[in-house]
């Protein structure tokens, strides 16, 4: 029955395979021998299978999850350095037709103000976002067919692109919207976009039916089935997520394990992100009532987990984590935060009064964005704006195969610097550009490939005379 190249949800996340993992994953946990094998083979740096990791994720021997903390580390260090990529998410409408248990746009919750963005509106909402310094967004919608037709958001994606505000551009838009038909896959394609993102919330089919009770995505396979889809309509790049807290997280870990194995076997192309939300406080949704919560150890226990079973994927954490569970999760292996977010419709322009607010979930760390910006600086990280990669055509499997070679670090360092170049000389407040200086000057010592630094540099000059968009 377990398929990893099959095209049906429940072949490639296989429940029976999952219960089996878990089994495996348990009985082996003190195995220190097959551990010791496992964490041979996560040296490699290429990756483990959702059994291996899940035997990791399980193992609860100190000296071994010392051993699996400075790999993920070592993993993190190789691939990604030290850059975290920025980006912040859009909220166009928040009419929704489904019922999903955990989120406040539930289409029985009164209590919220329903508000979906006019052209006009996302104008003022992208110069908003332009001027603290963004680059690279991800749109949020909830699936609506009357108020949020593909149409819809296909031009909203133009009307994005098409503001140029002083400096500012938005380079990418990555969408998350509801699972959708081929021939839409292929209209956000032609629109341009980044990465398709689309949590699965939960693996478990019946935990997700039980979630999901009405709405078209009360449909598990079709909900499962959307990556698919989206590869088949043209977009190479997409990214998964889990809604942890929902389900047990070791169940979660394997499925979305063998998820991207199934992208891999059946696409050639692992998925490019990996999102690890946690379930969040929201207006009629209390977490409390969802007894599968993690505390911020195991969080980071599996983080840095997912880092060793797929080096090549990045991996991304939202503002929902504080500051403090952010600061400890950044090492481990995630590639990309969100700073300054604002998620309620509109919320970027005009920040609403607390009551008044219609956020999708409370945020956490809610500091503006130059004072992540800076955050990050002090914390020895280069922030970046960089959305080089699909604009070089450099999607799917040519990307993969760069990453895997850990060839991308050539990329994505010189196009940090120059994106962090660009955020300094344009928003940076004072003490952000002095600390951001510094970085710059110190990375440019360090450059070992003298060629390119001679280059980089000419364009860092070029920067600060008021020039943009340089990218490698
Ligand atoms: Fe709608 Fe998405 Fe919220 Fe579900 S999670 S109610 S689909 S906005
Ligand atoms: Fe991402 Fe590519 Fe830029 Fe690296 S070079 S940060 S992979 S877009």
């Amino acid at each position: 029955m377990y398929n990893p190249k099959s095209h049906k949800a429940e072949e490639f996340i296989s429940h029976k395979e999952v219960l089996e993992t878990l089994e495996y994953a348990e009985q082996n946990k003190n195995n220190t021998q097959l551990i010791d094998e496992i964490i041979a083979k996560a040296k490699e740096e290429k990756g483990l299978t959702h059994r291996e990791a899940s035997v990791l994720l399980a193992c609860d021997i100190p000296e071994k999850n010392e051993e699996i903390f400075k790999l993920a580390k070592k993993i993190k260090q190789n691939y990604y350095g030290n850059r975290i990529v920025l980006f912040a998410p859009l909220y166009l409408s928040n009419y929704c037709v489904n019922g999903c248990v955990y989120c406040p746009y539930h289409k029985k919750n009164t209590h919220i103000p329903r508000k979906k963005l006019t052209q006009d509106e996302i104008r003022r909402e992208v110069e908003a976002l332009q001027d603290m310094g963004h680059k690279r967004l991800a749109i949020e919608a909830g699936e609506d067919p009357v108020n949020n037709p593909i149409e819809y958001i296909l031009e909203s994606i133009n009307t994005i692109y098409s503001v140029k505000h002083k400096n500012g551009a938005i380079r990418r838009v990555n969408v998350n919207i509801a699972a959708t038909t081929v021939e839409n896959y292929k209209k956000l394609h032609d629109a341009g976009i980044g990465t398709y993102i689309l949590f699965q919330e939960t693996y478990n089919k019946e935990s997700y039916e039980k979630l999901h009770p009405t709405g078209p995505k009360h449909d598990y396979a079709y909900h499962t089935e959307a990556m698919d889809r989206a590869m088949q309509g043209g977009i190479d790049d997409v990214g998964l997520g889990v809604l942890f807290g929902l389900e047990s997280y070791k169940y979660e870990f394997a499925a979305i394990l063998m998820h991207a194995e199934h992208l891999e076997a059946a696409f050639g192309v692992g998925p490019h992100t990996i999102s690890v939300p946690r379930i969040r406080r929201a207006d009629d949704i209390d977490p409390d009532v969802f007894d599968n919560g993690i505390d911020d150890d195991t969080f980071a226990k599996i983080v840095a987990c997912i880092r060793i079973a797929v080096p090549y994927t990045g991996m991304i954490v939202s503002t929902r984590e504080s500051q403090e569970c952010r600061e400890k999760v950044l090492d481990l292996g995630i590639s990309q935060v969100s700073g300054g977010s604002k998620t309620s419709v509109g919320g970027y322009f005009q920040p609403m009064p607390e009551k008044e607010d219609s956020a999708q979930f409370d945020v956490s760390d809610r500091r503006p964005l130059d004072e992540v910006i800076k955050w990050l600086i002090n914390l020895g990280y280069i922030p970046s704006f960089c959305t080089a990669c699909y604009r070089k055509g450099r999607t799917g499997e040519r990307f993969m195969e760069i990453c895997k070679h850990e060839q991308i670090h050539n990329f994505c360092h010189p196009n940090a610097l120059m994106t962090l170049k660009e955020y300094l000389e344009d928003y940076a407040s004072p003490e952000t550009k002095a600390a951001g200086e510094k970085l710059i000057n110190e990375e440019l010592i360090n450059f070992d490939n003298e060629k390119l630094k001679g280059d980089l540099e000419e364009k860092l000059t070029q920067i600060h005379q008021g020039e943009r968009d340089f990218r490698y």
